[in-house]
């Protein structure tokens, strides 16, 4: 092996990144909690429980990244002595706390909802009556797919949010928008400061969670460049290396940002079959040092998640352009146990293809049959 990359985390994301790197002979080393975790197959498992795990795992690679964007600060500044991390950590530190991130945002004129900081009962009644309502209250740390978060339509639950969400933490309130839909880009820049964007994706939830992607996203001729040029900025502003993600909703007054990741993302997961170079392998190759490969689209696609409960695979597999990714994890409600890329043949072929995947996806069902492209 060439080079060995440790990776914060050991789950799908981690996983795929690994089965990206043994093609350019790059090993990965995983810090997790889990042993049977989805990445151990491809790599050593650094347990995150033991007493000199951080240092065992930080002995164990040359050069570093990760899979969580919650990835402690501490265990970054430990291993940031001898070695280096890519993204670096102040794209992590700001993408860990929203209030850092919309500051950001606002400060490179990329757009974003009008929000306050919360921190208690007076300063929530202080932010309703500057933002009006609905409004919606996020915790400013560790939620994730809409947890931790509270819509906030009337006066009169005012107390209410504050007593589920505020007393322990600090809060974001952002005004609520009216978006006709939710799109990410994702873009990887190098160690030599090249950017490369794939195409937008229109992602489709369910349940908070992510069920499809739809890549290229239908009528955003115009949003691309706008959705890269903010990217761009992000990116090139935080010196960044590897690949970053930028959530944003469609409005009528453009685009508005709502997160980024600093990672790679589930709404990226097309790329593996549907570009030219996948958002894992060109995540390797800019953490590695390496040149950059085309993000290019090979055929427009369509990405579904496999959320709690398995389909038979001979029967996703029977569909003609269909790939399974199976992420080797249990059963349990909520939980993305793998995916699958749909890329036919004949791109008109798509609708016909997701509608036959919803037939044999089991409940509950994370691919509306009347979905439209
Ligand atoms: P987040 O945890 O910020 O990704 O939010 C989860 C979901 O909540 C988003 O995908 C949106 O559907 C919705 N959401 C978050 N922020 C807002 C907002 N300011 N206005 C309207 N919907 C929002």
């Amino acid at each position: 092996m060439d080079k060995t990359i440790g990776i914060f985390g050991g789950g799908q994301l981690g996983r795929m990144m690994a089965q990206a790197a043994l093609p350019l002979n790059i090993q990965c080393t995983f810090f997790e909690a889990q042993q049977d975790c989805p990445a151990a197959a491809l790599g050593h498992v650094f347990s995150s429980q033991a007493e000199h795990g951080l240092s065992a795992f930080i002995q164990s690679a040359d050069v570093f990244s990760l899979e969580f964007e919650n990835t402690p600060l501490e265990d970054v500044d430990a291993l940031s002595q001898t070695k280096s991390i890519y993204p670096p950590r102040q794209a992590l530190a700001i993408a860990q706390n929203r209030l850092s991130e919309k500051t950001l945002f606002n400060q490179l004129d990329i757009p974003v909802a009008p929000f306050k900081a919360v921190d208690s009962l007076d300063s929530l009644k202080q932010a309703v009556s500057e933002l009006g309502l609905p409004i919606v209250l996020k915790t400013a740390t560790g939620g994730y797919d809409g947890k931790g978060q509270f819509v906030l339509r009337q006066a009169d639950q005012i107390e209410q949010a504050w007593a589920e969400l505020g007393p322990a933490q600090s809060l974001i309130a952002e005004s609520f928008v009216t978006f006709s839909r939710e799109v990410s880009i994702i873009a990887v820049r190098g160690q030599n400061g090249e950017v490369k964007t794939w195409p937008l994706a229109e992602n489709h939830h369910h349940h908070g969670i992510l069920s499809h992607s739809i890549v290229p996203a239908p009528n955003s001729i115009d949003l691309q460049p706008v959705a890269q040029d903010y990217i761009t900025r992000l990116l090139n502003h935080l010196n960044y290396v590897g690949v970053l993600t930028l959530e944003l909703f469609v409005t009528e007054q453009g685009l508005f940002a709502n997160e980024m990741a600093p990672r790679v993302h589930n709404s990226g997961h097309w790329s593996i079959e549907g570009a030219v170079c996948s958002q894992f392998e060109n995540h390797i190759r800019a953490v590695a040092g390496l040149p950059l490969g085309s993000t290019d689209v090979i055929r427009p696609t369509v990405m579904v998640n496999i959320i709690g409960q398995h389909p038979k695979s001979e029967d996703v597999l029977a569909l003609n352009g269909a790939h399974l990714h199976l992420y080797n994890k249990t059963e349990r409600e909520g939980r993305k146990l793998g995916h699958i890329t749909l890329m036919p043949v004949n791109s008109e072929d798509l609708v016909g293809l997701c509608r036959q995947l919803a037939q044999i996806l089991p409940e509950p069902l994370a691919l509306k049959a009347d979905m439209t492209l």
